[in-house]
């Protein structure tokens, strides 16, 4: 567990933030595996409370982290000094049916999309396995969902409108690529995000189709599969009792040992929503009601991207290595597909990539696991998800981003003080 604790101010604070605020209360996040004590919370209800909450850091001397939803279980909120809650920065501002653009503030969630740009004819292009995200704590750490040619939130990143490290409110849009790269994966380094636009998609219907097919043959139609369906994804089940600690309903006729947990959706056309169907595994319904919601049981996650053609090679890798050395461990193994993009920070930039996943339960000793999955992998030239248990070093993304420099020189231009860092972040874009 990571604990950060708070930042004594060398002299009482000049002034407070105009926002609600607490002092020294301490935060958590989902997982339960990183805490800390930031010396003022911060709930800014409009953006005009955000830049009074960041000028005042700026007066006193305090680093400011923002925090979203906090199903981040790598080290990315934590803050001694100001730690800006969005919570209160809510809602759909904008829609373009035209040209399929969305407006939010940024601490809208995922979930919240749906409805409103459904009344508009629209939809977000992709969901991940849950929707409780803030928008914007999706895009710092490159959120994703699964299908081949589907790119993660922070490709979708059009335009932002956030607050600098010299406490102003500026803008990034599709004229200044250079920035909005950089912006579009930024960990919250840039600054902090008020507002972005995304492009989305005409609304469209998904058929879920979920099927329990053994390893032998998921690994016979890999690349029929990743081709022919708009998402396709599946969680491998090393034992019988697999699925349950992810709460999945299994096969009611098969030992789900060796097999795999598969998820196809398709968009289908229907006539009226009287199609509309609920039956569990072949559900037809608005794409955002098909895309998971939730997990109500707690887990800490390592997630690893490797190059698409190196996917099915990756898996037998980590299937090995739970096998010989691990079998103890007994999640699921899930395995997604996303789309390359060109942010600079994305772990999908310059890349197709497969995702896989390893799920692990919270108070066990899992860190040989991931450590070894870490040291296995490490032929596929990894790259890892910003928002899970990783090992990144500065090294590491010195090999894997090539543009790494452009970010670096972005977030100083945005940034020259540091204010935005944490000792995570500083360690890596420092
Ligand atoms: C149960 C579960 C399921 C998940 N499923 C998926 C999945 O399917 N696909 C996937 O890719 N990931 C998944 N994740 C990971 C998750 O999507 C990421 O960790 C995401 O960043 C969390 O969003 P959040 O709103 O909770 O952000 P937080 O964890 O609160 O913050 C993440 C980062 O965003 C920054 N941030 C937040 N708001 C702002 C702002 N307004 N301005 C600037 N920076 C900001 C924070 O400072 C931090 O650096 C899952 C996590 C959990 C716990």
């Amino acid at each position: 567990m990571t604990t950060v604790n708070p930042i004594v101010p060398s002299a009482p604070p000049a002034a407070t933030p105009s926002a609600p605020f607490q002092t020294e209360i301490p935060w958590t996040n989902w997982g339960g595996n990183q805490t800390s004590t930031p010396a003022f919370t911060v709930r800014p209800r409009n953006e005009q409370e955000a830049l009074d909450a960041v000028r005042f850091a700026i007066r006193e001397g305090l680093p400011v982290r923002a925090v979203g939803s906090g199903h981040s279980s790598s080290p990315l909120v934590q803050t001694g000094g100001v730690l800006l809650d969005m919570s209160q920065l809510t809602g759909i501002t904008g829609t373009d049916r035209l040209n399929r653009r969305a407006r939010a503030l940024a601490g809208t969630t995922i979930n919240a999309f749906g409805d409103p740009l459904w009344e508009q004819g629209l939809a977000l292009s992709n969901q991940g396995d849950i929707d409780k995200q803030q928008i914007a704590g999706a895009l710092a750490t490159s959120t994703h969902g699964s299908g081949k040619d589907l790119g993660s939130f922070s490709s979708k990143l059009r335009w932002v409108k956030l607050i600098n490290g010299y406490g102003e409110i500026v803008e990034i849009g599709e004229g200044q690529l250079r920035e909005l790269r950089a912006a579009q994966v930024a960990l919250g380094t840039l600054g902090i995000f008020l507002e972005v636009e995304l492009a989305v998609e005409d609304s469209y219907y998904l058929q879920e189709e979920i099927t329990y097919p053994m390893w032998s043959e998921t690994a016979a139609t890999w690349q029929d599969d990743i081709d022919s369906n708009r998402h396709y994804s599946f969680l491998w089940c090393p034992e019988e009792d697999s699925c349950e600690l992810l709460d999945l309903p299994g096969s009611p006729d098969h030992n789900m040992a060796n097999r795999s947990y598969t998820k196809r959706y398709n968009v289908a056309s229907i006539p009226d929503e009287s199609r509309i169907s609920t039956i569990e595994g072949a559900r037809l319904d608005r794409s955002y009601r098909i895309y998971p919601g939730g997990f109500t049981t707690q887990f800490h996650e390592l997630e690893y991207f490797v190059r698409s053609e190196d996917g099915l090679a990756a898996v037998e890798v980590i299937q090995d290595l739970i096998r010989s050395k691990h079998p103890d461990q007994k999640y699921p193994v899930e395995v997604r597909w996303v789309k390359a993009d060109e942010a600079y920070m994305s772990q999908f930039q310059g890349r197709d990539s497969t995702v896989i996943t390893l799920t692990t339960k919270p108070g066990t000793e899992y860190w040989q696991f991931f450590r070894d999955a870490d040291a296995v992998l490490q032929d596929f030239e990894p790259r890892a998800h910003w928002g899970k248990i990783h090992f990144m070093t500065r090294s590491r993304l010195e090999r894997l981003y090539p543009e790494l420099d452009t970010f670096l020189q972005v977030r100083r231009e945005f940034d020259p003080r540091g204010i935005f860092l944490n000792d995570h972040t500083r360690a890596l874009f420092g």
